[in-house]
């Protein structure tokens, strides 16, 4: 790890130096994480790619700082190693102009990074509960052809309500939407994206111990019976996914 940054209470930078695995990331995709130390038997921990920089071999994961592995990754210190594998999982497929992104609080990682990846017209609805929930650095979504509308639940920044609320304006006239968030979220996304007959693809998340497949742990149910989030996805089309 070369550099850390916390640009909101609760939420940790990281960039990392991975050359293999900088140039061969595609938005989506992520990175295990496997704790180091006496931790080194727990479960590796999976993030997105947020930003790479496959020149310099460095990419960088955004996330919440939530329990044990969240919290010793805000802990290291530039220079320290951690060992990771990727890049993992099936990504999103590419933009078209009017393209609909909807992130739902940390769900942004793997979206910034898609919104970067191409320079079409598109519009990313960034939901949140509060302000400061809303922690991508502003810089990040400040690109070309991007149109951002924020939303946050309390009304404390940006609209009023929550992303999948907000979406509904933009669903008619947009190309596909693309999310990644909480699980209700995204089964809500899923819900208005059927009404409207748009297509829509989900960035899903499972606890994960093998990160290829094998261990078969991260499965869940589609319409083409049972698959795995590591392996098949993270990103399922919403048309396949079982909200129960
Ligand atoms: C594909 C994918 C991409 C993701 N991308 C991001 C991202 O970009 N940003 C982000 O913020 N989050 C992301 N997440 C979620 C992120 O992986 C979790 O928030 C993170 O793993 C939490 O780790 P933690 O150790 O802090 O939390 P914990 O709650 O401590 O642990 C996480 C899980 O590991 C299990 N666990 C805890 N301790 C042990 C143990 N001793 N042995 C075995 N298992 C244990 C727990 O059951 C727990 O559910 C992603 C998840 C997936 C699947």
């Amino acid at each position: 790890m070369i550099e850390k940054s916390i640009p909101a209470a609760g939420y940790c930078r990281l960039v990392l130096e991975a050359p293999y695995i900088a140039g061969r990331a595609r938005p989506g995709q992520f990175a295990l994480f496997y704790l180091p130390g006496e931790h080194r038997y727990h479960l590796p921990r999976p993030f997105s790619f947020f930003k790479t920089d496959p020149d310099r071999g460095r990419f960088s994961v955004f996330f919440q700082i939530k329990g044990l592995g969240t919290d010793l990754l805000a802990k290291a210190e530039p220079g320290e190693k951690w060992k990771l594998l990727g890049p993992l999982g099936s990504g999103f497929p590419p933009l078209n102009t009017g393209a609909l992104l909807v992130a739902g609080g940390i769900g942004i990682a793997p979206l910034a990074f898609l919104a970067a990846s191409s320079a079409v017209p598109r519009t990313l609805v960034y939901g949140a509960r509060t302000a400061v929930d809303l922690s991508c650095p502003a810089k990040e979504l400040d690109l070309p052809g991007l149109t951002v509308v924020e939303t946050t639940d309390d009304g404390s920044r940006g609209r009023k309500g929550t992303a999948t609320e907000q979406m509904a304006a933009f669903l008619p006239a947009c190309s596909a939407v693309f999310a990644c968030g909480p699980r209700p979220m995204l089964a809500a996304v899923a819900a208005s994206c059927r009404e409207a007959s748009v297509e829509v693809w989900l960035s899903l998340e499972e606890q994960m111990a093998c990160g290829i497949g094998a261990c078969v742990c991260c499965a869940v149910e589609t319409s083409f019976g049972f698959k795995r989030v590591c392996h098949d996805g993270p990103v399922f089309s919403a048309g396949e996914v079982f909200f129960r």
